[in-house]
């Protein structure tokens, strides 16, 4: 029943007899598989070394393109795409991934500097007794450095302490601007401290922007410096770890809310000044 049905179905071909009489013939030589072939063009036998045929002449075509296109000119017409693309080189001797390699790892920062407004688009910091916050001062502060540096002709991003803008950040350099607790601590709570961002590729750098700060800051305002209490949120701070590596990187505390409170709202000109000698320090060496 359901053989006779599934032939039936089949329209162009033999009688539904014809298929399983080439199935039960015994005899495969060349001569009798050629002779069905001219009476029967459907038959198996012929579609069998047709495909055949067919198929090791696909295969030995893709191999060839494969031989021809894969392990050399494929690999190099895309990599110098992308230098294309990436680094608008258009002619170069070099090897291509020799020379995306050199160029990334000396490819100079652009010469933008980096300001942190501490706490700024985030928190308050630090709260006094009058409700003035570590973050509006820091603020007044980081932009009154701006001001200054933008005046010198400097391109500076006054970012938050958060912001988007800190991932993968290249700059000539970053520093955040922070200030120390309103409470009272001790009588030797005052001055100003500094610490570096120390990544493998920028340490250097940072330090000598560290050193920079600390020598023209405590210069510039008489502050002292706070020694001894540079603590991990200074030497961990979040955006030493979020920016470009190379970037060097620096945070300040700028001084104690408490005692440096009447110099650093009253005088905040030279506390700026202080911060804008270190980083041209920085700059000019
Ligand atoms: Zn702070």
């Amino acid at each position: 029943m359901n053989a006779s049905e599934d032939f039936d179905t089949i329209p162009q071909d033999q009688p539904g007899t014809a298929e399983p009489d080439f199935e039960e013939k015994p005899k495969r030589q060349p001569p009798k598989t050629q002779a069905r072939q001219k009476n029967d063009p459907a038959g198996n036998p012929f579609t069998f070394w047709r495909g055949m045929q067919t198929t090791l002449a696909v295969a030995f075509v893709v191999a060839t393109l494969f031989t021809l296109w894969t392990p050399g000119s494929l690999v190099e017409s895309s990599l110098e795409a992308r230098m294309a693309q990436a680094l608008q080189s258009a002619s170069s001797d070099l090897p291509a991934i020799a020379e995306a390699t050199a160029e990334s790892a000396i490819s100079p920062l652009p010469s933008n500097i980096g300001i942190v407004a501490g706490h700024y688009g985030y928190d308050s910091g630090a709260v006094c007794s009058n409700g003035a916050t570590e973050a509006e001062l820091n603020l007044e502060i980081a932009t009154l450095v701006q001001k200054k540096l933008t005046d010198l002709g400097y391109t500076v991003d006054l970012l938050e302490e958060f912001d988007d803008r800190l991932e993968g950040y290249r700059a000539s350099m970053l520093l955040s601007i922070h200030l120390d607790s309103c409470q009272y601590i001790n009588d030797q709570a005052t001055g100003f401290k500094v610490a570096a961002a120390l990544s493998d590729q920028n340490a250097a750098a940072s330090q000598k922007l560290t050193s920079c700060i600390s020598e023209q800051y405590g210069e510039t305002t008489g502050l002292a410096y706070h020694a001894g209490s540079v603590t991990d949120d200074m030497t961990y701070y979040h955006a030493f770890s979020e920016i470009d590596g190379r970037t060097p990187a620096a945070i300040i505390e700028a001084g104690f809310l408490n005692m440096d409170y009447r110099f650093i709202t009253e005088d905040t000109e030279r506390i700026a000044d202080g911060i804008v000698a270190g980083l041209l320090c920085f700059l000019n060496n």
